[in-house]
């Protein structure tokens, strides 16, 4: 059997339980008092004014949503794909191709759903959105996955304190989109065709191209090649994803707004509808409804180390649904995709047989002709802003603070993003000439420690002191919480991904921690000296 340990990263702690989006409204009401920085623009009504929201993904979908149905604003949403498509998704439609990793989404993007007066629930619950319920995530080894008739190496199983929707990106778009779209319709159709409380139109295969902020225009590409218009906005929102165009237009016309970027080190392909395996408990069983659970299985043996951290190859599973089956991800560093790209089957198999040798068997063969032939894509820059606006603009999701998928929070945080902008808003009255500077003093502190956290992460499987300071600190919280029941809170990078604790607040703790682990490996080292010195001395 394998071994297999159980940690429970509860987030019941009572009065420290703050969201991100909390603290946020209370330093944008501060900034507020101070007046903030720079000469006041004059106040601009959010309600019935003009948004432009670049991009539907997570981030622009809410954002969308939010600054139409709860402040009345004129929403434009522009993206360059088409129409993602409507719920039911059938099962293998190539649309859902296209980044059909599994994301999770947790409390905090769950949070932020909710408060838009959306139901994340539906997620799961309408048939068809092909998005399952994980309550547990398994780590293993390639040689430690649990095997049907007991098996080698070890797993370690981290139970979540609330369970997470699993799906892919596309998934989550069409879930959000569809309520979006049936809120508004019932919205427009309650005042009569003009919807009053503001309203969402969506701008399909029309991507941006360019804005003047001083002229607050941006311009779109038509369905024609080099066939452009522009549009008129009052606030213009930046939701395009890690590449964003928007951020890229305003850095080139606002001084305070710097950018740094660093490439994506892994990439990554796609397996799909492979049949489930009991043993693995990825989803509910057959005909039953309950929780599955989300794999993470790193390389058994590994060749090449990833430049600047994290594990150079893992498999990401799930089961999104019964009837799609199982997906698996495969994400490795670009340097073990060399000499795989345009190879056969058989080199694929072979890289399995090797790094993941306790894979379910029948699923070899079909993984290896999958992995042949599917498209391989990056796994997404980290952007870090200077601040998240410039004059009329506001930076949202991966436009703003793009982090490798390893915190697994990247959705969640763009879906919050959302949230803060709208508590932003309300906190400076309505004024959305004032709410630029304001969403970035409520968000900038969060952005930058979930940036730095990402890091952390990565050098957890380094090497050197600081990451023996990390995962000291990380095994001692574990087991003291264990010990005293939660009384010790878990380590804060474990809360993280529950979605539980303020990204600084997170932050924070996790160098206390490694500060914490330094000072005790220091003083244990100077007293076993001590005591060397003292035994020779006799
Ligand atoms: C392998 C992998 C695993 C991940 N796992 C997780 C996870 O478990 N949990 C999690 O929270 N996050 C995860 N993420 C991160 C998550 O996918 C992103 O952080 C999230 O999608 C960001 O949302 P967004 O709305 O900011 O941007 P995006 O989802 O990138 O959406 C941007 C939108 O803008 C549109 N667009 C782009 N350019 C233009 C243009 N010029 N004009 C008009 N429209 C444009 C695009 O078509 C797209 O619809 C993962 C990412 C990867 C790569």
């Amino acid at each position: 059997m394998a071994a297999e340990m159980v940690l429970s990263d509860s987030a019941a702690w009572g009065s420290q339980e703050l969201t991100n989006a909390a603290a946020a409204v209370a330093k944008a009401a501060a900034v507020g008092k101070e007046g903030g920085k720079g000469p006041a623009a004059a106040p601009r009504a959010a309600q019935g004014a003009m948004v432009v929201v670049v991009g539907a993904g997570p981030a622009g979908l809410l954002a969308a949503h939010f600054l139409a149905r709860h402040h009345g604003c004129r929403v434009e949403v522009y993206d360059r794909r088409g129409h993602p498509g409507p719920i039911p998704i059938r099962p293998g439609d190539e649309d859902d191709d296209d980044r059909a990793f599994a994301l999770a989404m947790n409390v905090r993007g769950g949070g932020a759903v909710a408060a838009a007066g959306l139901d994340p629930a539906a997620f799961t619950s309408v048939p068809g959105t092909h998005m399952c319920e994980v309550r547990d995530t398994v780590l293993a080894r390639g040689d430690g996955l649990p095997r049907v008739g007991g098996g080698r190496g070890s797993a370690i199983t981290i139970a979540f304190d609330q369970p997470r929707v699993v799906g892919s990106r596309q998934a989550f778009v069409r879930a959000l989109l569809h309520q979006v779209e049936q809120q508004q319709a019932a919205a427009a159709a309650a005042a009569g065709g003009s919807a009053k409380g503001g309203s969402v139109a969506f701008h399909w295969g029309q991507p941006f191209v360019s804005a003047d902020l001083a002229a607050r225009t941006a311009t779109f590409e038509k369905g024609e090649v080099g066939a452009t218009f522009s549009v008129e906005y009052d606030l213009l929102v930046a939701a395009d994803g890690y590449w964003s165009r928007v951020r890229r237009a305003a850095e080139r016309q606002a001084a305070d707004l710097c950018v740094t970027t660093s490439p994506p080190n892994h990439q990554y392909k796609v397996v799909r509808g492979l049949r489930p395996v009991p043993h693995l408990r990825l989803g509910p069983a057959a005909g039953q409804s309950g929780y599955g659970s989300l794999f993470m299985v790193t390389e058994a043996k590994a060749g090449v180390r990833a430049a600047g951290g994290g594990p150079p190859g893992s498999f990401f599973m799930s089961q999104p649904s019964e009837e799609a089956g199982v997906t698996a991800v495969l994400s490795m560093v670009h340097a073990r995709w060399q000499g795989l790209e345009g190879g056969t089957a058989a080199a694929y198999r072979e890289l399995l047989r090797v790094g993941y040798p306790s894979l379910p068997d029948s699923w070899a063969e079909e993984m290896a002709a999958q992995l042949a032939v599917r498209p391989l894509y990056d796994t997404g820059m980290q952007v870090h802003a200077s601040q998240l606006h410039a004059p009329g603009v506001v930076l949202l999701g991966d436009a703003g603070h793009a982090v490798s998928p390893a915190t697994s929070n990247g959705m969640n945080s763009a879906l919050e993003d959302a949230l803060v902008l709208s508590q932003a808003l309300e906190a400076c009255g309505g004024d959305l000439a004032a709410l630029p500077e304001r969403y970035t003093a409520a968000r900038l502190e969060d952005a930058h420690a979930l940036q730095w956290m990402d890091r952390a992460m990565s050098a957890l499987v380094g090497r050197g002191g600081a990451a023996a300071a990390l995962k000291a600190s990380l095994v001692a919280r574990v087991i003291l919480s264990k010990a005293t029941g939660g009384w010790v809170r878990p380590h804060a990078l474990v809360l993280l991904k529950d979605g539980s604790l303020p990204y600084g607040e997170a932050a924070r703790q996790v160098r206390r921690d490694a500060a914490v682990a330094k000072l005790v490996a220091t003083g244990l080292g100077v007293a076993l000296v001590a005591a060397w010195l003292k035994g020779k001395a006799h």
